[in-house]
């Protein structure tokens, strides 16, 4: 296996792995020391795959979850597309400013590659815009986005003075919550809006007994390389597993060559009906 990995266009044209890595529940404060080993050596192990777009978020662990982030990029920061989350309570014009600061210092660097709000608040968004902004002009973010907006909240995102300026939507997608294939994937292909996929393994609570088992053993993968396989069949779309052990980080890297066949697709679509109608974009 190399690092070369297949990759996704951001609006402006970079491209960034379509495979990444979640951080959500490491480095929790009351975790072992072990755990703690395990985490930073599976996130350094899946960079070393060529698993270099990292996602985090202040929420995390209170911020434990960047200083763990930040101690597992020590030497790699430059390999890494490094992704963090802004609290809506925090998003204001000078709120994204003072929470952008906090998180850069936990994780150890001087710049996020991707600066998101974790979830639509009160906060305008004219406001909300207007600090990521600034924040890029002050080279502290590269890009910003936005994370659990639906097709609705999209437009009119869009519909704001810089708003088409958006670089991602991270939104729960995975073989089970379907939602977003109605309008909200072919939205965001329209715009150009790369969409990250949370969740993509839906927090290791796929269902017991699925046509996932039998497909798994006929190409003699686990039932959660076929989800992760089938999330990125879809262009445009990159995902984001959260592994705390480098043995399922290794698992998930070669998800990325698992080729599902169209019988494969036959019996998901059977079980995981696509939906019919607009589903309202759910959350974990
Ligand atoms: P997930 O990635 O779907 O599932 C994580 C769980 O699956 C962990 O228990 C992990 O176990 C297990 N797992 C992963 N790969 C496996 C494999 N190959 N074999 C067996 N088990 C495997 O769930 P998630 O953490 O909720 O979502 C991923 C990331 O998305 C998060 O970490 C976070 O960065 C982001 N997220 C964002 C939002 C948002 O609101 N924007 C919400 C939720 C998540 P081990 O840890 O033991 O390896």
């Amino acid at each position: 296996m190399t690092t070369d990995i297949a990759s996704i266009a951001l609006p402006g044209g970079e491209r960034i792995a379509k495979l990444g890595q979640g951080t959500w529940e490491m480095g929790e404060r009351h975790a072992s020391t072990q755990r703690r080993a395990d985490e930073i050596a599976a996130l350094r192990e899946g960079v070393a795959l060529g698993m270099t777009l990292i996602d985090t978020a202040e929420m995390y662990g209170d911020g434990a979850t960047e200083s763990l982030v930040g101690e597992a990029l020590d030497g790699l920061r430059e390999d890494v597309f490094l992704v963090s989350k802004v609290y809506p309570h925090n998003a204001s014009r000078r709120g994204v400013e003072r929470a952008c600061e906090a998180s850069l210092k936990r994780l150890g660097t001087d710049r996020l590659d991707l600066y998101l709000l974790h979830w639509r608040g009160g906060v305008p968004l004219e406001e909300t815009v207007a600090g990521f902004e600034a924040l890029v002009r002050a080279g502290k973010i590269r890009y910003w986005g936005v994370s659990n907006f639906d097709t609705e909240d999209m437009e009119e995102l869009f519909a704001i003075p810089g708003g088409e300026a958006c670089a991602m939507n991270q939104v729960l997608y995975n073989v089970a919550r379907r939602g977003p294939e109605f309008d909200l994937l072919p939205w965001s292909a329209q715009q150009g809006v790369p969409v990250m996929a949370y969740s993509p393994v839906d927090h290791a609570r796929l269902p017991r007994r699925s046509p996932l088992d039998d497909i798994a053993a006929s190409h003699g993968v686990s039932v959660y390389q076929v989800a992760l396989a089938w999330v990125l069949r879809e262009p445009g779309v990159c995902a984001i597993p959260k592994a705390g052990r480098i043995e399922h980080v290794r698992d998930n890297r070669a998800a990325l060559d698992l080729v599902l066949s169209a019988q494969d697709h036959a019996a998901l679509d059977a079980y995981f009906k696509p939906p019919r109608a607009k589903r309202a974009l759910e959350m974990l």
